[in-house]
């Protein structure tokens, strides 16, 4: 139903009261290594909220590539598109969290930067069955065009995430049906300073001439701003406290692309995107922290 062309990637989490200076040596109070990567954390978002999956990647011959793999699989998701390669370690991100919950963050692409158009073209028996096809910008451009081309070809819509931040040339936004992005994406896209709903609002008028059809910006706790029906809307983020936001955009993407693919209206779907992005936010983790359908519970009211 639904194809994910992206990144997977081991996350190594020190946690430490402080972040160190250069030449530093700190003692740290834990590590962790957990599974993430966009395009691996947004498959895994889709397969537990119910959405057939399948993953288009590439991984390192390595300890943390199996690994990677292994959990993808016991998600339920189809991985034979996952190319095991040997000439780059599997793609890791190595994270300092401090007691303020401030992190700093080193991520090697390594494989993920071996994910080629030739891979996506092994895999267009998968593109050719998808609805929707979901691209981030964690694997080479060359590969992300070409993947949203093929989509196109076989008439499956495309989201992309465009994340990290990063300027892209017109021709590729108008590849996308849904371009779903944060502040600092929306701002590096734009070209524009983007902090608060309004300032999203002029953002999303400002992509949708460049070509993108449909263009959400998340703003954290302030919520998603996107044009619904040509009138923008600003929808509230749900209140809670959150404890770690690792993995939100991940888990909103995710579940709103679940949403669409079993047939809810945009508004509907990104307020299931909010909710299951609202329960991530509260668990610590990458894709340790994506809820399952049955945990998302309906608005309070109407
Ligand atoms: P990213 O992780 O890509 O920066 P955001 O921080 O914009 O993405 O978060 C994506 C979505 O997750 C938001 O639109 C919101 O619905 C939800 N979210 C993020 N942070 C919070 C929060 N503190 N409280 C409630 N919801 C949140």
């Amino acid at each position: 139903d639904v194809v994910v062309v992206g990144s997977l990637n081991m996350d190594l989490v020190v946690r430490t009261p402080r972040l160190p200076q250069p030449g530093e040596t700190l003692t740290g109070h834990g590590f962790t290594t957990t599974a993430g990567g966009k395009g691996a954390n947004q498959a895994v978002a889709l397969a537990r909220l119910g959405t057939a999956t399948a993953m288009v990647g590439c991984v390192g011959d390595d300890d943390y590539g199996h690994a990677l793999r292994d959990g993808l699989e016991r998600e339920g998701i189809h991985c034979q598109g996952i190319r095991r390669c040997g000439e780059q370690p599997t793609g890791v991100a190595v994270i300092q969290v401090d007691d303020d919950s401030r992190n700093s963050i080193v991520v090697t692409p390594g494989s993920n930067g071996e994910l080629t158009p030739a891979d996506v073209e092994g895999c267009d028996a998968l593109l050719a069955s998808a609805r929707l096809v979901i691209c981030q910008l964690e694997t080479p451009l060359a590969t992300v065009r070409h993947a949203l081309e093929r989509a196109r070809h076989h008439g499956c819509l495309t989201l992309l995430n465009a994340a990290p931040a990063m300027s892209l040339p017109r021709d590729l936004l108008a590849l996308v049906d849904w371009l779903v992005v944060n502040e600092s994406e929306a701002a590096a896209l734009s070209g524009q300073t983007v902090t608060h709903p309004d300032e999203a609002a002029r953002a999303v008028q400002c992509l949708r001439k460049a070509g993108c059809r449909q263009v959400l910006i998340t703003l954290g706790a302030q919520g998603v701003v996107a044009a619904v029906d040509d009138r923008l809307h600003h929808y509230a983020a749900r209140p809670v406290t959150a404890m770690d936001t690792t993995a939100a955009g991940d888990t909103f993407v995710g579940a709103f692309a679940a949403a669409l693919s079993r047939g809810e209206g945009i508004e509907a779907a990104i307020r299931y995107g909010q909710a299951a992005a609202a329960i991530a936010v509260t668990r610590a983790g990458a894709q340790a922290s994506i809820p399952r359908h049955d945990e998302i519970l309906p608005p309070a009211h109407s």
